[in-house]
């Protein structure tokens, strides 16, 4: 049984979906304000979030890099009442699967859950060899190929190469890279990320990774 999250604090929208929700089998919870979505969402195992942009506290997009940066791959369907197109590139930068405008009626909001519950299983299945262009990550051995060539990282290379393939042509910030590849401990004003970026370009391909300026790095997709 899938497990969805609702960030939403208008209670009459949370309701509605939650109705609709457990009507179609799912398990519910819902989250009122910023604080709690985020607690929620990292501590328990959900399958699914909704998120509101407009909540009290932090807003939604907040949120969602907040949750991005610790690691958290759940699927992400984001509601706004703005029908605005900034709105909508700032929550896909911000690692949002999918999108919806309010009002919108529940069968356009189901339609989305079951395709992004769908592609993220079948995202975990395969989730052994990760691909972009001629580069080939393969996490199970730890193996490295590019072009037909298999070469050797150590294993922060690899584990910063991987950080990269999971997130194409998302903007990763030099804070979140130390967090993920070296951990939080490691001191921010290093430059370590911009050093070993450098390696991974010597060895996969110097356009494989691009600089995004004052912003920090992206996967070229
Ligand atoms: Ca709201």
């Amino acid at each position: 049984m899938n497990r969805i999250l609702i960030a939403e604090d208008e209670s009459r929208i949370a309701a509605f979906i939650e109705k609709g929700l457990r009507s179609h089998g799912f398990t519910t919870a819902i989250a009122g304000d910023a604080e709690s979505a985020t607690q929620m969402a990292l501590d328990s195992a959900f399958d699914l979030l909704i998120l509101d942009i407009g909540l009290p506290g932090k807003s939604g997009l907040e949120v969602l890099e907040e949750l991005r940066g610790q690691g958290e791959k759940l699927p992400v369907i984001i509601l706004t009442a703005r029908d605005d197109i900034q709105d909508k590139v700032t929550g896909f930068e911000a690692g949002a699967d999918d999108y919806l405008t309010k009002p919108f009626r529940f069968e356009e909001l189901l339609v989305r859950i079951k395709a992004r519950l769908r592609n993220h299983s079948n995202q975990a299945a395969d989730e052994i060899v990760l691909k972009m262009r001629s580069v080939t990550l393969d996490l199970r051995s730890r193996k490295v190929k590019v072009g037909t060539e298999t070469i050797e990282l150590p294993a922060r290379e690899f584990t910063l190469a991987e950080t990269f393939f999971r997130h194409p042509g998302q903007v990763l910030s030099r804070e979140q890279l130390l967090d993920r590849v070296w951990g939080y401990n490691y001191d921010p004003g290093s430059n370590i990320v911009d050093v070993y970026v450098g390696y991974l370009r010597k060895k996969l391909g110097s356009d494989l990774i691009e600089t995004v300026r004052g912003m920090g790095y992206r996967l070229k997709v």
